[in-house]
């Protein structure tokens, strides 16, 4: 959420204007019953009011399916919407009294375990959460205590700082994990063409205060999976030549609900032993609408218990591991439907369909020459974009600009440490981003570009970047 100050009546003093057709029916207020914007109105209005000035005010938000800067869930079938509305009064932290929907969450993290061959999927354990960034939170405060524990003769002292290593291509959610819990982030930068973490560079930076390496399965900036398997491979490298023995966490908030189904030969899961867990944004390539994510250990030796709590005052006493305590119960049960409806041969088609419309997109931008494709959509259906070296009229913050005017959302954003003279477009295909879709906003990419090669130069001005 943006931090967001109280009242500014100077800024806008304004009541909110209320048409005089709802007016008439407001018993309260009548014809001059208008609203105040920054407190709480002395009284009620009637409800068919309210409803208008809330929707209407709704109407100036973006149309998400033209959102092509969000990985994040933006259509759904109804027959799931339908579900959703039956359970939107469902509490998930509330288990004794919904035991069928603690049932179907159970059962959505033994299909995930199975997924992501666990090698006893009786044995692994996990949870739902409200996207990954929650779920990240709770598998770095599990690597965390797991490494207090294993030094807690020198544990808290100046000389045990615990880090935590990983690419600076990470999601945000890392640094935030890393500032709230009190880990040094040892990020290793981008490096000419590479993007994302390198396994040698990963291994140089541990040392006996790491408490794990972050992989990431589809890279935030362009798409790219990081070599997890590689990576596993330096730190066993490193253990034999050392004795430190690194565990690696699969940021898989995009990638692990895709390389199952369309990368089967690829190993990045709990193949490699050295991966003790796994997180995944369901609202994501999980195919659900915003509000929820999963969170998976190898077995519970990898999730401290002293993290679990159980709580009777509910009734029941069934152990949990979250940030929160209530949560909707409506997104639990929307992942189950999901992965009920379409089974792997339905989510292979529809992860496919994504990646066939990012490729095939990538291409046709690539092959308009104004244009260097930094990825081709062939790992996450995801890819990056910059300017060719020799257009110097316009850049990627004029293109996302312009594109703003057709009603596309593409977002421009410079990259981080060494690659800061890197500028890039990123568009995440998403299922309901269709060829056809994806024709009419090439289509439109096309016409803007004579009008952008007529420019004088870049118009300047960055838009903020839209992981
Ligand atoms: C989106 C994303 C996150 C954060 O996930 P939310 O579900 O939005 O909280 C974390 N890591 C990666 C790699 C992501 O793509």
């Amino acid at each position: 959420m943006s931090l967001h100050r109280g009242a500014d009546e100077g800024r806008d003093a304004r009541p909110l204007s209320v048409n005089p057709f709802f007016g008439e029916a407001n018993p309260v207020g009548g014809m001059t019953g208008a609203p105040p914007k920054h407190r709480l109105p002395k009284d009620p209005l009637p409800p068919s009011t309210a409803y208008q000035l809330v929707h209407d005010e709704l109407m100036l938000d973006g149309n998400s399916r033209l959102n092509l800067a969000t990985f994040v869930t933006t259509w759904m079938e109804p027959q799931a919407g339908v579900l959703m509305a039956e359970c939107r009064d469902k509490n998930m932290i509330d288990k004794d009294e919904y035991p069928r929907t603690a049932e179907l969450e159970r059962r959505c993290v033994a299909m995930l375990a199975d997924l992501w061959n666990a090698p006893d999927p009786a044995a692994a354990v996990g949870c739902s959460t409200t996207g990954s960034s929650e779920a990240c939170m709770l598998a770095g405060m599990a690597l965390k205590r797991r490494w207090t524990l294993r030094n807690a003769d020198r544990y808290p002292s100046r000389e045990a700082r615990p880090n935590l290593v990983m690419g600076v291509n990470v999601q945000v959610c890392w640094e935030k994990f890393c500032a709230f819990w009190e880990v040094e982030a040892r990020q290793v930068p981008m490096e000419g063409d590479r993007y994302h973490l390198s396994p040698e560079a990963a291994a140089a930076l541990c040392d006996e205060n790491t408490i794990g390496v972050v992989t990431v399965m589809g890279s935030t900036f362009d798409g790219s999976y990081e070599p997890v398997a590689d990576v596993c491979a330096a730190l066993d490298a490193l253990q034999e030549r050392t004795g430190l023995d690194i565990p690696v966490h699969v940021d898989g908030a995009s990638g692990a609900m895709v390389a199952p189904f369309l990368d089967e030969d690829l190993v990045w899961d709990f193949r490699l032993p050295r991966v003790a867990s796994i997180n995944t944004s369901g609202h994501k390539y999980g195919l659900v609408y915003p509000g929820v994510g999963w969170a998976l250990w190898r077995t519970p030796a990898e999730l401290p218990q002293e993290l679990v709590f159980r709580v009777n005052y509910l009734g029941g006493d069934m152990p949990t591991f979250a940030l929160n305590f209530s949560r909707p119960g409506a997104q639990v049960v929307a992942q189950y439907y999901t992965f009920l409806r379409l089974g792997r041969a339905g989510y292979r088609a529809v992860q496919q369909a994504a990646r066939d419309v990012a490729r095939g997109l990538a291409g046709r931008i690539g092959d308009l020459g104004d244009f260097r494709l930094l990825t081709r959509g062939d790992e996450l259906p995801v890819f990056a974009f910059t300017t060719a070296d020799d257009v110097r009229a316009y850049d990627v913050f004029d293109v996302a600009r312009r594109l703003r005017e057709r009603g596309w959302l593409v977002p421009a954003y410079t990259f981080p440490a060494h690659r800061e003279d890197l500028a890039v477009l990123r568009v995440v295909c998403r299922n309901g981003f269709s060829a056809d879709l994806a024709g009419l906003f090439l289509e439109d990419l096309g016409r803007l570009l004579p009008e952008l090669r007529q420019q004088p130069g870049p118009l300047g001005g960055a838009t903020g970047f839209h992981h």
